[in-house]
């Protein structure tokens, strides 16, 4: 597993939020990951539809974790049920997902996937001001390398190019142990002895990506209103390999320190006005363009 930067900026992976936000400011990702950034009111906003959409459809655990191991447990247990719900009601929310870039460990969320005419799609949900018309071209490109990476991963574990035992030595899972008050939680629910066991749980959720319907090209940008929640566009996009890999190369470049991390330049300096890190002046390039 390749560190690169990683731990410079004490990262055990790149995640896809990083990778897409990239396009808008790579300064910025490396800023963020040493200083976090303070939650705006549109960040709680976002988070906010988010959860309400995952409750729609979501299965949770309902024992409570105590340790990492019954986390790492517990997210592996709702992607099972998750996908259960994409091949049993053609819908499922907020899927987990892990996979290698260039030998990076890779971590993200996807949004929401949909079975249509028997294929599996991949949603984002996006929130917006707009009342119609959801995106600039910075803000689609972000979101369609966001979508096309989350795409690649996938396709990544149903080819069996990101595997199991990949998954299994890159988390330590041979050496995590439940807690005796998690498992004694999951025997109460009725899962089954076999299954109380953080191998065997992962495995199922490996097998589980192979039962879903076929990975669509298609990919969806889905643009929800911030106040009213109302759908406001829907973006459909085609999976563009070429496209993609260009944008991925020169962003690993940066991810294995072949150079370092470029702000937004002078043109693109609009930018930096709703910039946190212009904010509290902590960003000598946003400083020089706007003052
Ligand atoms: S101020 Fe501009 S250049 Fe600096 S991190 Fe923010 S967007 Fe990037």
């Amino acid at each position: 597993m390749r560190k690169g930067i990683l731990e410079e900026l004490n990262k055990s992976s790149v995640t896809v939020t990083d990778i897409a936000n990239q396009s808008w400011c790579e300064y910025k990702v490396y800023l963020s990951c040493t200083q976090k950034e303070e939650q705006t009111k549109a960040m709680r906003i976002g988070e906010t539809i988010h959860a309400n959409l995952q409750k729609e459809v979501y299965k949770e655990l309902t024992v409570e974790p105590v340790t990492y191991p019954d986390i790492f447990y517990k997210n592996a247990y709702e992607n099972i049920m998750t996908m259960n719900s994409i091949v049993e009601g053609g819908k499922g929310r907020e899927l987990k997902i892990e996979g290698d870039i260039d030998g990076f460990t890779i971590r993200g969320k996807i949004d929401e996937l949909l079975v249509e005419n028997g294929e599996t799609i991949i949603v984002e949900n996006k929130t917006t001001l707009k009342e119609s018309g959801g995106h600039n071209d910075t803000m689609h490109e972000m979101h369609s390398v966001q979508a096309m990476v989350y795409r690649l991963m996938f396709k990544d574990i149903l080819d069996k190019r990101y595997t199991f035992k990949r998954y299994y030595d890159a988390n330590g899972v041979g050496r995590m142990k439940l807690s005796p008050t998690f498992i004694h939680g999951l025997k109460e629910i009725g899962i089954r002895d076999d299954m109380i066991n953080i191998g065997a749980i992962c495995l199922s959720m490996f097998e589980s990506y192979q039962k879903l319907p076929k990975i669509s090209d298609t990919l969806i940008i889905r643009y929800l209103n911030r106040m009213s929640r109302e759908v406001v566009e829907e973006v459909r996009i085609k999976y563009d390999a070429a496209w993609l890999k260009k944008i991925l190369d020169r962003d690993f470049e940066f991810w294995n320190k072949n150079r370092g991390p470029e702000p937004v330049s002078k043109e693109e300096s609009w930018r930096c006005r709703s910039c946190y890190f212009m904010k509290i002046r902590k960003c000598q390039f946003g400083i020089s363009y706007l003052g």
